[in-house]
């Protein structure tokens, strides 16, 4: 059994701070499980299935590259349930500032106690992409600003197709 693990999020959009936490998970196992979380209430920017093609064009092949198997799935259970289904012994997050860490402390000591076996790493945002959020990234397309600097290539040719 590869040592696999999960990387959730929200993912929308699937921003250079992501592919330097991909990166470097890359460096800890040998399959990576991209979770797409699926949020009925909220109003996306990507749909669900666009933002998984998104992810599949970047992901794949940086993983293929780097010699690690990548899968991308979407979930709308507990991460450690999906973790369970796919096998993970492995938790990826990635941690900006302090903000995050509060944050992600609660949910990986709430997580430790459901499921022992899966492990929670937090991964440091590299300098150059930490003040990334999908959030902002939202914000500024929406008001029509350029946000070339902080999402991948294939992120911004499907906006353009989208706006064509
Ligand atoms: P969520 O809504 O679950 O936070 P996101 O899609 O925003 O989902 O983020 C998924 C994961 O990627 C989280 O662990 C988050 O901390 C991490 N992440 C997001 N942006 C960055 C970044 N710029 N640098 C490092 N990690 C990041």
């Amino acid at each position: 059994m590869p040592r696999t693990a999960i990387y959730p999020g929200s993912f929308d959009p699937f921003t250079n701070g992501h592919v330097d936490i991909l990166e470097a998970a890359f460096k800890l196992c040998e399959k990576v499980v991209v979770a797409v979380g699926v949020h009925p209430n909220k109003t996306p920017m990507f749909a669900v299935d666009d933002r998984l093609e998104l992810i599949e064009a970047i992901a794949c092949p940086l993983g293929e590259a780097a010699g690690v198997a990548v899968e991308v799935c979407t979930f709308d259970n507990l991460a450690v349930d999906l973790a369970r289904e796919v096998g993970a012994t492995i938790l990826i997050r990635g941690l900006r500032d302090g903000g995050d860490f509060d944050y992600e402390m609660q949910m990986a000591g709430m997580n430790s106690t459901m499921a022992p076996g899966l492990q929670t790493v937090f991964l440091p945002a590299s300098p150059d992409v930490r003040h990334i959020t999908a959030t902002l990234v939202r914000q500024i397309a929406a008001m029509g600003g350029d946000i070339a600097p902080f999402v991948p290539e294939a992120v911004l040719e499907r906006l353009r197709r989208a706006d064509d």
